[in-house]
Order: C-alpha cells, then structure tokens, then sequence
C-alpha cells in the first residue's frame, strides 16, 4: 500500500509551493487508496512556532487536503532518533567522534592551505575504542569514502552522486539531539512511509539518507523530486511576483477546487486537459507526469480554471465557499434574506464570475436593501423620459406572471412605444434595481429580487 506524507517546517505560513507538494502527495495516495500522512518538521525549537502549525494545517484544510491519523512531531520523536543513531553506532555503521570544533577548522584550513578537498575526514572513524577518550563527541555516518551513490529518482532520472564528495554527516549531535538529516530517515521508515515526493532542493539530502537506510537496513522509499515553482518571468518565486502563500490566494477569492486543480497543473501534466476535477486528478495522476522543467505561475490561466470551476459547482457549495470566503476576510457572513436573492441568479452569476469577490460584485443588487444608492456613472440613466418609463414598466408588471418571458415581452412593448430598444431600457432598470451600470441582465435580477422588490425599488426612481 502507497503511503506518502508532507513534511513541513513551522516557520512561516503554507508557501504555494508547500501547497504544491502536498497536493502531490495527497493525490498520489488518494488515487491509490494509500494513505497520506502529515509530519511536522519542528525540530528547529528556536524557528518552529505553534502558530505557524496552525497556518499550516489551516492552509491544508482550506485546500481540501485531508490526512490520514494525527500529524505526528518530529520533535516529539528525538529519543527514538537517538535510539537509531546508537544502533548504527552498534553495527558498525557509525561511529563516535571526538574531534572537537577547533580541530574541525584546523583541519578545513590546513586542507584549504593544502589545496585539497575540505570534506572533514575525522581521525575517529576507523579508532579502536579502547582509545575513546572520556569527552563529549557526536555519532558520525560511517558513509562510503569511494565509488558513487545513485539516487533512483521517479522524475529526475539516475542521478549519480561521487561519494567523495559526501562527508561523514553528524547524526546525533553531542547534547544528545538528532539532526535533521537523521530525523527525516527514521520517522520516514517509522511511518512506513513509500513515496517521498518533495522539492528537488532535497535531492542532494537523499544521496547521504540513502546511506542511513543501508546502515539500518531499511528499504529504501521512491524519490519523487519536484522542480520548485517559478514566476512568470521563469525566476525563482518570490514575493516580488505576487501572492506566494496560499491565504493570500484564498483571499483574492479563488475556491479551493480552482486552486487544487490549477496547482496540480503546475509542473505536472496528463495530455492537453487543464481543467478536471478531483476524481479525474486522482485517477491521473502519477509521477510519470512530473515535469523536470520548473513549473511557471500564470495568473491568467489561474483566473481561467477558478471561472470553470466556479461555473460547474453546485449552488450550495458556491454558497459555502462564498461563507468562506467573507469568514476569511474578516467580512459578515451573507444573511438570510442576501442568500434567498442571490440564490435565483446563481445559475447567471457563476457562468461569468472568475473569482469569488467578482460573483459578489456582480451580486451587489441583491445584497443591498432599499433605498439603492445610484452610484454617480448609473445616476445619468435615470433622467425624466427614463422615469416616465420606469412608471409605465412599473405598471405594466403589477400583475404579471413573473416569468421571464412576460418581463421581456413588457419592457420590449414600452421600449417600442419610445422607439427604444431594449438596451436603452435596460440602463435605468440597473439604476433602479442595483444603483449600478455594470450588472447581471435585467431580467435575471428582476426574478431574483422577486415581484416585491423589484416594484419597490422601480417606484422608487419611477417619475
Ligand atoms: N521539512 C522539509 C521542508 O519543509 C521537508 C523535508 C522532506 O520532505 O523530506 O522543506
């Protein structure tokens, strides 16, 4: 069984890029009926905040990312870190060493003054330890001095590492504290852990973890290194491009299915198909579709997705996102009597908004009450001939079925009579009924405001 995780640092809040990751992650195990562990990275004690475990499990839950179990602490596990490092110790895959910090720069300088490589090379590693002095040291990897390590890489290819160039990294540090390196291996192998698909600034750190699982024994998991995600412009991602935390996307208003579905395109592709929803991205996706190429961030394709997303969703879950949405950006939720005017014009609204806040700008007419205020561009439309219509409109409708058909035929009737087409009609309606030149069609908010409303608000400009 397939058995993935995301293993985030808490130093900060969820990085798109992180984002990325773990929807990998999720989607490889989801599509396969694995499992999708989270692990919390949190043994740098000075950097890792709770608070910023929080964003990060927010930011997951936002995106739809649901895990399997309790997120476990990296932390919390140093003792079974150390037991593993003892271990090694044991079997003759690591060992003590005494070398003090002073006589590791002696060494790298001597080294540097020599020309030769300033790998470290502790005097320590092939001791007799009946010569072990009574000092504080740290366990160091016993790794191989010659030949090469080969990293299987599911996107990378081989990529083939000289060992030479790998020194003997510390695992247990002399206060008795794991590092990362060793850290990541055990709790990956504890939790049983097959596929580790993470950022390719990892690549190099898998080359030396494949010596700790040879030195225990352990199976070795499949590597999926990812290209990290760039900007538009094909540099690095930063700040300067833009939104690079996920909050901030959930901010601009794009549901979360437009950005599961957008970021999964980024970096990895099944043919032409850009647009998909969940099933179908758990049925495709596999690591085969990774690109080695850096992803590029493009907002207008982003815009795109969230417009189809927005379209096919059902108008219960716009509904929820949009509770959401406000709840994100500290707005008031909807009330009752919004929702029950918003809703009629669903169907209308979701076939052109791209973004969330773009839906509730189009939505304006039916979240506010009486009296519109006419915004200044709208208030041009309301002159007398316009009232005068507004009047007759007003008149004609009293009685009418309400459905769209006879609405249209009505305005069209008085829009004749005036020699007027229906466009002409339509810009005092707007006024009228939202205050506004850019809305939804007449008619659309005609039905959603309801006979009532709509009188009311029509009398209200009607001369
Ligand atoms: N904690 C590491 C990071 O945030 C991830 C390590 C890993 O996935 O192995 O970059």
């Amino acid at each position: 069984p397939v058995v993935t995780r995301f293993a985030p640092s808490p130093t900060g809040y969820l990085h798109i890029g992180g984002a990325r990751t773990a929807l990998f992650n999720w989607l490889y195990a989801r599509g396969r009926g694995g499992k999708f562990l989270l692990r919390i990275e949190d043994t740098d004690r000075a950097r890792s905040t709770p608070e910023a475990t929080e964003a990060i499990l927010e930011g997951l839950r936002w995106l739809g990312l649901d895990w399997d179990g309790e997120p476990t602490s990296q932390f919390a596990c140093r003792e079974r870190h150390a037991e593993v490092a003892r271990a090694m110790l044991e079997n003759g895959t690591a060992y003590k060493c005494f070398s003090t910090v002073e006589e590791i720069e002696q060494f790298r300088e001597a080294a540097k003054a020599e020309g030769r490589s300033t790998l470290f090379l502790s005097p320590w590693r092939d001791a007799d330890p009946a010569t072990h002095p009574d000092e504080p040291y740290v366990i160091r990897l016993k790794a191989p001095r010659s030949g090469e390590t080969v990293v299987h890489d599911a996107v990378q290819g081989d990529v083939t590492f000289a060992n030479e160039q790998l020194d003997d990294m510390v695992l247990l540090r002399s206060d008795g504290t794991p590092t990362y390196m060793l850290a990541v291996v055990v709790d990956d192998h504890d939790m049983g852990v097959t596929h580790v698909i993470r950022g390719d600034d990892h690549l190099t750190n898998a080359a030396r973890q494949i010596h700790i699982y040879q030195g225990m024994g352990w199976q070795i998991p499949v590597f999926a290194h990812i290209p990290l995600i760039h900007g538009p412009d094909g540099k690095k991602l930063s700040k300067r491009h833009g939104a690079v935390g996920l909050h901030e996307y959930a901010a601009m208003g794009y549901p979360a299915a437009a950005m599961r579905n957008y970021l999964a395109r980024l970096g990895w592709s099944h043919g032409d198909d850009e647009l998909f929803d969940d099933e179908q991205a758990k049925a495709w996706f596999d690591l085969n579709g990774i690109g080695k190429a850096p992803a590029r961030l493009d907002f207008k394709k982003l815009e795109h997705v969230s417009g189809w997303h927005i379209a096919r969703m059902s108008d219960d879950d716009i509904l929820a996102e949009i509770a959401t949405f406000l709840a994100a950006t500290g707005a008031a939720p909807l009330e009752e009597r919004q929702i029950s005017r918003i809703r009629p014009a669903l169907e209308a609204l979701k076939a052109k908004a791209k973004t969330l806040p773009a839906l509730l700008d189009q939505a304006h007419f039916a979240l506010i009450d009486r009296p519109v205020e006419i915004e200044e561009k709208a208030a041009s439309a309301l002159d007398s001939v316009s009232r005068g219509i507004l009047s007759e409109l007003t008149a004609a409708v009293q009685n009418a079925s309400w459905s769209r058909d006879e609405l249209e035929a009505a305005a069209k009737q008085i829009g004749e009579s005036h020699g007027l087409g229906l466009g002409k009609i339509a810009a005092p309606l707007r006024a009228a009924l939202a205050g506004r030149s850019s809305t939804p069609s007449v008619f659309d908010m005609m039905l959603a405001l309801g006979r009532e409303e709509t009188l009311a608000r029509l009398q209200d400009q009607a001369g």
